[in-house]
């Protein structure tokens, strides 16, 4: 009889449409702070109240220097076998899509290349006054300013009480109701609106399956639990897909 994971892998063969949503939990293993338990303190303040609009309103400085600390800190780290086998399901899986909710961009590091970023990046800085945008993987000053207006930049990431830039949750909600296998992988599912997806997945007939180091709130609406850390997992099932 075969086990839970070979019965996955099979699944993720022939034409089938893959969409896997990911969370901290697969950077944890590049040694990126996932940011809950132990890990969700930055300097004595709690991540949830840096990382927002009033928080920056109120104190910029405070804001960016956590920022450019996580900039730092992500530089300073590698793409793991979990980010490696994801990649390689994107190059094999004919229909596929990564949803991810982290902003690290340790997954275009990897090689995926069909990859969408819910939260932004933090590898993207953009103006608080004007529309000037860019990609930087510089060290940045304490406070960084827009070179064509002089006003404050800020981290081209989605904070918490912000809404999504316009069109990501429309193309992630059209493509996770076309498909045949959701994963959700390394994500706690307690942040909205990725953490409706499993329920949504499952009205539309996807057969769903949750990859992390331990139960998580959606793991009784999921057909597979695979329990271990993603960089186990992950090339565990990528191995040998589409020869
Ligand atoms: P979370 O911190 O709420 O949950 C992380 C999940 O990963 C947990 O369920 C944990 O059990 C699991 N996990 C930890 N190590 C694992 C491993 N080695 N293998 C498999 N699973 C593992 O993360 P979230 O659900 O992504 O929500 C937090 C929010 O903050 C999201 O928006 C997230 O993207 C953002 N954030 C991003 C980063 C990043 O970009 N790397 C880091 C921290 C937080
Ligand atoms: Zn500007």
């Amino acid at each position: 009889m075969l086990g839970e994971l070979e019965m996955v892998k099979a699944m993720l063969g022939g034409e089938r449409r893959v969409v896997v949503l990911t969370g901290a939990g697969v950077s944890a293993e590049s040694g990126v702070p996932t940011f809950r338990g132990r890990d969700g303190l930055w300097r004595h303040h709690r991540v949830e109240d840096l990382a927002r609009p009033d928080a920056f309103a109120a104190h910029p400085e405070r804001v960016w220097e956590f920022y450019n600390w996580r900039r730092r800190l992500v530089g300073g780290c590698e793409p793991n076998p979990a980010h490696m086998a994801l990649a390689a399901m994107d190059r094999q899986i004919p229909n596929f899509l990564l949803i991810t909710q982290n902003v690290d961009g340790l997954h275009t590091r990897a090689g995926s290349l069909r990859v969408l970023e819910m939260h932004g990046s933090l590898w993207q800085v953009r103006c608080t006054v004007c529309t000037h945008a860019r990609e930087d993987f510089s060290e940045l000053p304490d406070m960084p300013e827009c070179p064509v207006c002089g006003h404050l930049l800020r981290p081209g990431v989605v904070w918490f009480g912000e809404p999504l830039t316009p069109g990501v949750l429309r193309l992630a909600v059209a493509e996770i109701g076309k498909a045949d296998v959701f994963l959700s992988v390394g994500t706690s599912g307690l942040v909205q609106p990725a953490a409706s997806f499993c329920q949504l997945a499952k009205e539309h007939g996807a057969v769903t399956v949750e990859i992390n180091r331990e139960p998580t709130p959606n793991t009784g609406l999921m057909d597979f639990a695979l329990h271990g850390p993603a960089g186990d997992i992950l090339p565990e099932l990528a191995v040998g897909l589409g020869e």
